[in-house]
């Protein structure tokens, strides 16, 4: 009999699984695999008879899509607290920190992070990975760009985006951005100021400036994912249509019924805030600040819950690279935020897995015959033991095993 090793044909048994929407716990599930693709999903155990036509057969207890970071920055690293120390990273030279980026998709990927989208870097480092990590045995998790960003002269976000001024320089710089970025990110407000509890800064762009964003940015046919927190910057943001709001921080119901009613989505990126929380003596804050941080938290909290009862599209990403947000583990801490926040484990993996996939235009958001095979075995199903999500048995990008 003749026996077919090639690696781009396999086939996989799970005991339970989770396509990106939905769990499947109804008994095993044989998957097949061919040339990075998922060729066919078939209910019940074919283990014998896929191995007697010369398959190599896995089984695993759980399997899931990769998971998806929707917000990093993989020029930075989360994992150096010490503040000194991230000044002296951002100083590198770009070819030190195009090898940081590189390490960053690697680390995502060998957490199951298969993919994740850049919110900004004002070298485009975030490009050039993205073009490294396109291949199937990069070892990196596949790059959704944002490229620079854009941004007002003098305000927040100069590391991640370049300065515009009137409309037609804003119509010039997002056609320019469009032909490398995959989504026009816009630096719309500055960042919280912690002492205060509040976003104390104007926001850097009016509706009318916002909204030739938006307008520029779809007639090149990209998204806009805007970085935004405080009431008057979200009213802002809603108003001009930004496809995503990153952050949002104050959310309130109000602005929350205009992104459900025009499909707006909302990526809340808990991980620099709860760090910030969780370990103040990093910065030294002080108790009535420390305070103030958990006020910020639980509101936010409220308002995901309140999001996912909407109907809101969420996005799960964590700022990665942000101080105390390390690449790829991130990823279950955001989640735990999400199921701390009343959500169900489905709609935190759903936010990690298929909404984005959605969100990004993927031809195939979920694990359906015909998606590329990009997922992750676990030693057991999530649904039983949350923490199973931190250690993959087996990551695949496009059929390739990586971890
Ligand atoms: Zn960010």
């Amino acid at each position: 009999m003749a026996m077919s090793m090639d690696p781009r044909r396999f086939a996989l048994v799970a005991a339970e699984w989770f396509d990106g929407e939905q769990r499947h716990a109804d008994g095993p599930t044989t998957f097949t695999v061919v040339d990075g693709r998922l060729d066919s999903i078939s209910r019940g155990d074919r283990a014998a008879e896929l191995a007697n036509q010369g398959w190599p057969v896995q089984r695993t207890p759980f399997l899931m899509p990769g998971l998806v970071d929707a917000h990093v920055h993989l020029f930075l690293d989360g994992a150096p607290t010490d503040m000194a120390l991230r000044s002296a990273h951002l100083k590198q030279a770009v070819p030190d920190l195009t090898e940081a980026a590189r390490r960053s998709a690697r680390q995502a990927l060998a957490c199951g992070v298969t993919g994740v989208r850049d919110a900004g870097d004002r070298h485009g480092i975030n490009n050039r990975v993205r073009e490294e990590a396109r291949g199937p045995a990069s070892g990196m998790a596949r790059v959704r760009s944002g490229g620079s960003g854009i941004k007002r002269a003098k305000r927040y976000g100069a590391f991640m985006a370049t300065d515009v001024e009137d409309e037609a320089s804003i119509r010039n710089s997002v056609r320019e951005l469009a032909l490398s970025n995959d989504e026009i990110k816009l630096i719309l407000t500055g960042i919280i100021d912690f002492d205060a509890g509040a976003v104390t800064d104007e926001p850097q762009f009016d509706l009318a400036a916002a909204s030739v964003v938006v307008e520029a940015a779809h007639a090149a046919d990209r998204k806009v994912f805007a970085h935004c927190s405080g009431a008057e910057g979200l009213a802002i943001a809603a108003a001009a249509g930004v496809d995503s709001i990153e952050h949002g921080f104050f959310m309130s119901r109000e602005i929350l019924a205009q992104m459900r009613d025009r499909q707006l989505a909302w990526t809340p990126t808990f991980c620099p805030v709860h760090f910030q929380w969780a370990e103040p003596q990093a910065v030294g804050w002080k108790a009535e600040t420390v305070g103030k941080l958990r006020r910020i938290l639980d509101s936010h909290a409220k308002h995901l819950r309140l999001a996912h009862e909407m109907g809101v599209p969420l996005l799960l990403g964590t700022d990665a690279g942000s101080m105390g947000v390390p690449h790829g583990r991130a990823v279950f801490d955001e989640i735990e935020r999400f199921i701390e926040a009343g959500l169900p484990l489905q709609a935190a993996l759903t936010a990690a897995t298929a909404a984005p996939r959605r969100h990004f235009g993927a031809s195939h958001p979920t694990l359906v015959a015909g998606a590329p095979f990009d997922a992750v075995s676990l030693p057991a199903s999530p649904f039983d033991e949350h923490s199973a999500l931190r250690r993959p048995q087996r990551v695949w990008s496009r059929g390739v095993v990586s971890a």
